[in-house]
């Protein structure tokens, strides 16, 4: 039997730490799971489409959708806005399906507030040199945006302790099985499984043949 509920995944890491890499991994293997796709007034990067990573919206469309309450959380990231939909949420939750979260820090805090149990990893850089290499290989953004960007990361990793898992992404591939063991320990939690242990028991209780 597989009664399973669907789980809120909350990933969490500065930019360039690889997150997107990360998650982009776990939905290849895992493909029952859904991204929470977030609503952003930023503008998109090359290869971004609209509706895949982002729905990309001006910044008076963002406000009133956020006025109306349409947003489980939302923040301003790097002077942009970003916020999750909430309807779209709830409506893979109730079909049973895992949705996975890219947010920042001030997202995951609300999240958690939000939904009850989820899950939240946060993944480190192995140190400021090798992030800001990747946000410069990553070809992006300007070295503007480069520098909020490195601020920022400071700020998010001094909250690290706030999470449920830390996951260092130095080589890629042991980053993703750590995150990978993450999601499938996760999934095996009491309260994302309900009336599994039960319908054992009831077993045990029918008169043997
Ligand atoms: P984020 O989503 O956290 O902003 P990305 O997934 O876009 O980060 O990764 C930033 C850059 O670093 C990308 O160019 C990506 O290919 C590269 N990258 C990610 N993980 C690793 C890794 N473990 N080793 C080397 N490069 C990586
Ligand atoms: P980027 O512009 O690099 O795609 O994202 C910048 C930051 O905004 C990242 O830390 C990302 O996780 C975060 N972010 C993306 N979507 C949301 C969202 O819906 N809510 C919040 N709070 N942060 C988000």
């Amino acid at each position: 039997m597989d009664n399973r509920l669907g789980m809120v995944f909350v990933v969490c890491a500065p930019s360039g730490a690889g997150k997107s890499t990360l998650i982009g991994k776990l939905r290849a293997e895992f493909p029952g799971m859904e991204f929470s796709v977030s609503h952003t007034t930023r503008a998109p990067r090359a290869g971004e489409v609209n509706g895949r990573e982002y729905e990309f919206v001006s910044r008076g469309q963002f406000a009133a959708r956020r006025d109306a309450g349409d947003y489980a959380e939302w923040a301003e990231v790097h002077g942009n806005f970003y916020g999750t939909p909430r309807a779209a949420v709830l409506d893979t939750l109730s079909r049973g399906l895992d949705v996975i979260f890219d947010v920042d820090v001030q997202g995951a805090a609300a999240l958690r507030r939000a939904f009850d149990p989820a899950a939240f990893v946060f993944i480190l850089p192995p140190s400021l040199e090798v992030l800001t290499a990747r946000l410069a290989g990553r070809g992006t953004d300007d070295a503007q945006a480069v520098h909020k960007r490195l601020k920022n990361a400071e700020a998010e990793i001094a909250r690290a302790g706030e999470f449920d898992y830390l996951v260092v992404n130095d080589v890629l591939s042991r980053a993703y099985e750590d995150l990978r063991a993450v999601y499938l320990a996760e999934r095996l939690r009491p309260a994302r499984n309900p009336g599994l242990a039960e319908a054992i028991l009831a077993s045990f209780s029918r008169p043997a043949r």
